[in-house]
């Protein structure tokens, strides 16, 4: 393979070599059902034990007992929200963002044509959530809110405990279920502190492999099991531990803390940099979601007249992997959920591409994508089908 500049890591992330590592003995002499009675199991039930410490530090709950081991992020969302509506039937209303992921979206759309009445929160230009509208719609028969820590597809973060507080000020009894799979390792996340019943995470989303997950579900919140069977997770997961994995996603935890501080200050460095250097190079972008708070590893961009899948295939050659904004959904390019959300312009909805720094990412790159993008863009906007538009944006942006 020649140059590759990997710039899609909320798609997902290369595995740590020290993640692999430790994961090795596991795939390996360590083979042991951890269930078992023997000595040779009792490394296995060991390595579960400590990797649950570590996802408990990692998200600030009190006790590991709280922890359930699952296979990625969508697995997490399915079990907390389906699993905690099965345990308490009684309420029939349920809220949600215009934003989520599928994993959440489509589970509420499920349980729609399931009878419950569900109510999906909107989101201002920026992608930040009009907080106004929960405040209106939690009633008595408030089951369960569904808010991510941060969006795929911008980056912007929501504003988690004070969420918390208006649902739980509302009805105390309601239940908040987070998808921190976007927030994991970008930002600090502390369950308790941001007042959160249950959160899920993914581990291919900060350098473990992919195949495993986790949720925190705290000790007040009861959930029946999605997969039912043996007795393990506590009765809430059924199926034989993915030891390895669990090991894998332990130690890929404990990295991402110690790597915390580096995100905060040099991913966003770096990204703020390839943002600045694309906004002051190409006249006819824009960042989509203006200032609102981001992760830091981040930028949603929009160039305004061009197909965004064009510009992808063009970086693709240059070895430049990013994503678009847009889902090829059967064969017809429909702009993404989240910025129809946002109402982002038609001029720049399809031009919209995101760039999803890592730790990994180096500032040779960053300046070979800024190096490289401008021509890629005026190339592709000579063929735009909109000159007139193009000219006199270009026009607008010379007198500014
Ligand atoms: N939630 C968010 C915000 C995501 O970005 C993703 C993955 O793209 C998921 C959930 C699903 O995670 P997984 O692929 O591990 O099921």
């Amino acid at each position: 393979m020649g140059k590759m500049i990997y710039l899609d890591n909320n798609a997902t992330t290369k595995v740590d070599e020290r993640v692999l590592e430790e994961m090795l003995p596991y795939l390996k002499e360590e083979y042991a059902n951890p269930s078992s009675m023997y000595d040779f199991s009792r490394k296995s039930s060991k390595a579960i034990k400590e990797a649950r410490g570590k996802i408990k530090d990692f998200l600030g709950a009190a006790n590991e007992k709280e922890i359930i081991f699952t296979s990625c992020g969508s697995e997490s969302a399915n079990t907390a929200i389906r699993g905690a509506l099965a345990h308490d039937k009684s309420k029939k209303h349920i809220i949600t963002t215009k934003i989520e992921h599928p994993c959440v979206l489509n589970v509420y759309r499920y349980l729609e044509k399931q009878g419950y009445k569900v109510d999906y929160i909107g989101v201002n230009s920026n992608g930040e959530l009009n907080i106004d509208e929960l405040n209106n719609l939690i009633t008595n028969d408030t089951a369960l809110v569904s808010v991510m820590w941060a969006n795929n597809e911008t980056g912007v973060l929501n504003p988690i405990a004070e969420i918390s507080q208006i649902i739980k000020s509302k009805n105390p009894e309601t239940k908040f279920f987070v998808d921190g799979v976007q927030g994991a390792g970008k930002v600090p996340i502390n369950v308790v502190e941001a007042g959160v019943d249950m959160l899920g995470i993914s581990g291919h989303k900060f350098h473990a492999p992919k195949g495993i997950g986790a949720l925190y579900v705290n000790s007040k919140t009861m959930i029946n099991p999605l997969i039912i069977g043996g007795h393990q997770e506590r009765g809430k997961r059924a199926g034989t531990e993915n030891v390895p994995y669990i090991v894998g996603i332990g130690k890929a935890a404990e990295l991402a803390s110690d790597n915390l501080q580096y995100e905060m200050t040099e991913v966003k460095r770096l990204r703020d940099k390839l943002e600045k250097g694309i906004i002051q190079n190409i006249y006819n972008s824009r960042v989509n979601t203006g200032l609102a708070p981001r992760v830091p590893n981040t930028t949603n961009i929009g160039f305004e007249y061009i197909e965004g899948e064009l510009i992808l295939l063009h970086l693709s050659d240059l070895g430049i992997c990013a994503s678009s904004g847009s889902a090829c959904t059967s064969g017809s390019l429909e702009p993404s959920h989240v910025l129809r959300a946002m109402n982002v312009p038609f001029t720049a909805i399809h031009g919209s591409i995101r760039w999803s720094l890592s730790r990994f990412t180096t500032e040779a790159e960053i300046d070979y994508v800024i190096e490289k993008l401008p021509k890629v863009i005026e190339e592709i906007t000579t063929i735009s089908p909109y000159q007139a538009e193009l000219k006199a944006l270009k026009e607008l942006k010379v007198s500014k």
